[in-house]
């Protein structure tokens, strides 16, 4: 049975790298009835915002699998971004990258690097909720929550027992982010013990990265959040030895997108000398999720035997490796002609057939810990004095229930018994506790923020204290 799959050829060397790569699948035996959309550059250039199309979506909503060209996203305001638009529609919510050296024949200053980034695509500061909230101060909003954590680092397991990979180690920044990055690592701790053949390791992202650029082949799957995912999987594909290579998928529970990791190219577009290995990958990647991991071992062999035989393109040719110096049509010929080949100082791969990439759905656990109301953060823009002029009059909109205790500015404590030498904005952060250590409601909080109104605080925003089973969930200020 063949699966239905949507194609986009995209912009730029995209059409030329899609043929070539559709070429090799074909011949290889890819079992698949492609469905053919347009998106990008003309789409975008019809007025559509997104650069995709309602008939696009329909083909989608059909096919559920998504194999895409790079597109070329116009400059200037008023354009959005496709992928991040199809990555959200679809609730793609695992970027997955392997990072693989194919030393010597591609040159690379660590030769053996096998790695697999996965990324958690949807949340973290990407979610993109901005505010500037004062003459000085911007805000982006960190929204890191326990089922898009659970999701990612299910996945991230499931991806390691599947493709018989040792070790999951989870990038976090929770020395610091307690909160957001600590119920990443919390999670980890937990939904790893459920595989107790797969080593687990966790590691704070700044030296984690740094030990990934000097010493990769320490790692195996590395599982993180989006904006560190951004970072580390990019320092990973260039220590690889070629970005141009690198195909990686986008997993949602019901929808899959698969892409080089490369852009459309624009200046050699057009030429003939592409390389379509990243796409083709991608393709790799595609046929293994599907089910049809028989085709797409003999087609990621012949690939790497193209390469040990020195049929190379203008990206990855060395004097010292390469014998022909080919075009996109050339490259994919070696390619095909060498189906059914494995190479023999490369590690050949073999993928098994129906090992098909599972999504385990997101299920509540049901439990639900005792939510109290203690205190309220009041942001106010404010720059008439200093600290401790603030906290004096901010004293005097006390109300019963509610008891100025602390100050910040950009997080570190100012008032009371601030330090001079603290550089403050015009950004304060007011926290007001329930007095005597009582809870206390929303009316509360109304009543003291009319108390600031009466008295003519700008107050930007307030964030509810709340504990969670009796732990508090709100970080100290620094200093407190
Ligand atoms: P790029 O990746 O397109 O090109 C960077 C350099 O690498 C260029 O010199 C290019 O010639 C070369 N290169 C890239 N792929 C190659 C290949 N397969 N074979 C040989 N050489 C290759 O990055 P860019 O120039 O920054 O971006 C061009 C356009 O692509 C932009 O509009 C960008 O927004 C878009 N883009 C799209 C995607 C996507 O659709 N997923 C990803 C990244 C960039």
């Amino acid at each position: 049975m063949a699966t239905p799959v949507t194609v986009a050829h995209g912009d730029g060397i995209g059409p030329e790298i899609m043929e070539a790569s559709l070429q090799i699948l074909r011949e290889a035996g890819a079992k698949l009835e492609i469905e053919t959309i347009e998106i990008g550059k003309q789409v975008y250039e019809r007025g559509v915002s997104s650069g995709i199309d309602e008939s696009a979506w329909d083909s989608l909503q059909r096919t559920k699998l998504f194999y895409k060209a790079p597109i070329t996203t116009p400059q200037g305001g008023g354009v959005k971004s496709l992928n991040v638009t199809v990555r959200k529609t679809l609730g793609l919510f695992a970027n997955v990258r392997p990072c693989v050296a194919y030393a010597p024949f591609v040159n690379t200053r660590h030769p053996g690097m096998d790695v697999t980034i996965i990324r958690e695509n949807e949340e973290d500061l990407y979610a993109g909720i901005e505010h500037r909230q004062t003459q000085q101060v911007y805000q982006c909003l960190k929204l890191i929550s326990e089922p898009g954590s659970e999701k990612i680092v299910r996945y991230a397991f499931e991806y390691a027992r599947a493709n018989k990979r040792k070790k999951v180690t989870c990038f976090s920044k929770d020395n610091i982010m307690k909160l957001t990055d600590g119920v990443f690592h919390k999670v980890f701790d937990r939904i790893g013990e459920e595989y107790p053949e797969i080593e687990k390791e966790h590691y704070i992202i700044d030296i984690a990265t740094a030990r990934l650029a000097d010493t990769p082949k320490y790692f195996d799957v590395i599982v993180t959040s989006n904006l560190y995912g951004d970072i580390v999987s990019d320092v990973a594909a260039q220590i690889t030895g070629s970005v141009g290579l690198g195909g990686s998928s986008n997993i949602g529970e019901n929808f899959s997108m698969f892409e080089a990791i490369h852009g459309s190219a624009p200046d050699i577009s057009g030429k003939g000398i592409a390389n379509p290995s990243g796409l083709l990958l991608a393709g790799v990647m595609m046929l293994v999720h599907i089910g049809q991991g028989k085709v797409a071992s003999a087609i990621h062999n012949a690939w790497m035997k193209t390469l040990e035989d020195g049929v190379h393109t203008g990206d990855i040719a060395s004097e010292e490796f390469t014998k022909q110096r080919v075009g996109t049509a050339d490259f994919t010929k070696a390619v095909i002609e060498r189906l059914g080949q494995v190479p023999s100082t490369l590690k050949p791969v073999e993928y098994a057939d129906g090992v098909v990439g599972s999504v385990t759905p997101w299920k509540s656990s049901g439990k639900k810990a005792v939510k109290q109301l203690v205190g309220v953060d009041m942001f106010v823009d404010w720059s008439k004095g200093s600290a401790n002029d603030l906290g004096t009059q901010l004293e005097g909109i006390n109300t019963d229930a509610l008891k100025l205790v602390m100050i910040s500015n950009r997080g570190v404590k100012v008032y009371p018994h601030g330090h001079e030498a603290t550089f403050c904005t015009d950004h304060w952060r007011c926290r007001f506790m329930g007095a005597n250590g009582e809870s206390v409601s929303h009316t509360d909080v109304i009543q003291l923020l009319t108390s600031a109104n009466e008295k003519g605080f700008d107050f930007i925003k307030t964030e509810h204290l709340c504990t969670f089973g009796g732990e508090p969930g709100f970080s100290l200020g620094q200093g407190q």
